[in-house]
């Protein structure tokens, strides 16, 4: 079997030997000649997989003293939820800063399920293809929400918005372990497992605890995050196999050097591919450039009459999965943590012969 260059944007990529580790988990789990899918979530096989998991998360990303990580379900879209239930006041509004699709979804549940959600600055007045500036959050704010990367318009969120007395809650789901983060800025941090960190099916949830039951409002049991700290992310039966590849990642992450190596790596590949997009005359990135993610690259063609050829020939490359979303067309790769740099060097390859064949020199 050739290979392939996996650009998909989620459930996307994960490490080969992350991989391997976890096929064999699943007919013979620690030398127990049972799968880690046949066993119980008490049992203490799988809590050291639980601990492991936290203890790694809290290593990898400096989680200061006073901080419960979690892993849930629900994905991402019950954190928009979970969000306005646990940090929501009856009495305040809610602030939202609307620089995508995944923005725009967390703000919705806060205007169905608080009542006073507004949004302090938006980028759908381009596509949301930058970041807003230069906006200030009112004071008294209940919290104020952000989506550090926006998987679907490739744009990053740079300088984190930290405001003093006031709660930053953050959507990471695209950018969770891709670069350093200053835990202690933010009252949660959520996000989906399945782009950076392991299959779909958990989240993880990095929460500061003194912050809850401030709401003056009645929270059903499993949307309640003290439930959850309180039994150790084991009030219910936890997603055990997402919980279990997720740790594989984070050993394999800690193994490589953690945060500083990755930062390094991630920034070298979307380098790469940037370069290539602004000096190939058939590219054209869709972000403002200051505002461009290191995780979602997006990009479209100048002249819609080479598309026949370049899908042929990124296909006969082996790549697989940069079709661009509905939203913005053109293309999107994904070069997430597990994403080798060779592969990325394949698809820059692949826009160079593109642009030789209709001569245009792109040096
Ligand atoms: C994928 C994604 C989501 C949705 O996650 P689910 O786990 O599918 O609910 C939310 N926010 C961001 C930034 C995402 O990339």
């Amino acid at each position: 079997m050739s290979k392939v260059h996996n650009f998909s944007a989620g459930p996307s990529i994960l490490n080969q030997e992350v991989l391997k580790k976890a096929s064999e988990a699943v007919v013979n789990f620690n030398n127990l000649n049972l799968s880690i899918l046949e066993i119980s979530h008490r049992s203490k096989d799988f809590v050291a997989v639980m601990d492991n998991a936290v203890a790694l998360v809290k290593e990898i990303l400096n989680v200061p003293e006073g901080y419960s990580v979690l892993f849930l379900q629900g994905g991402a879209s019950t954190g928009f939820l979970n969000t306005v239930l646990n940090y929501g006041n009856k009495n305040g509004s809610a602030a939202y800063l609307n620089t995508g699709a995944w923005s725009k979804k967390a703000f919705k549940e806060a205007d169905i399920s608080h009542g006073e959600a507004i949004i302090v600055a938006s980028s759908e007045d381009k596509n949301f293809n930058y970041i807003p500036k230069g906006y200030t959050v009112p004071d008294g704010v209940d919290y104020f929400h952000i989506t550090t990367n926006n998987t679907i318009f490739g744009t990053q969120i740079k300088d984190i918005p930290v405001q003093e007395n006031t709660l930053l809650i953050a959507d990471m789901s695209s950018d969770i372990f891709s670069r350093k983060i200053n835990v202690s800025d933010y009252a949660l941090i959520y996000a989906g497992a399945q782009k950076n960190l392991g299959p779909a099916g958990t989240t993880l949830y990095i929460v500061k605890d003194d912050l809850l039951g401030q709401t003056n409002r009645t929270i059903p049991t499993m949307l309640d995050l003290r439930t959850h700290i309180g039994k150790g992310s084991m009030f219910n039966t936890p997603p055990v196999y997402p919980i279990y590849v997720s740790m594989l990642t984070l050993e394999w992450l800690k193994a490589n050097g953690g945060i500083e190596w990755i930062e390094r790596v991630n920034q070298e590949k979307a380098a790469l591919l940037y370069s290539e997009i602004d000096a190939n005359p058939l590219f054209e990135g869709t972000a403002e450039k200051e505002d461009r993610s290191d995780m979602n690259v997006t990009f479209v063609l100048t002249n819609d009459d080479v598309k026949e050829d370049f899908d042929k020939m990124w296909n006969e490359a082996g790549i697989s999965g940069i079709n661009g979303h509905r939203d913005v067309g053109g293309y999107r790769a994904s070069i997430y943590n597990a994403m080798p740099i060779e592969s990325i060097q394949v698809l820059v390859d692949t826009m160079k012969q593109l642009a030789n064949k209709y001569d245009l020199v792109n040096e």
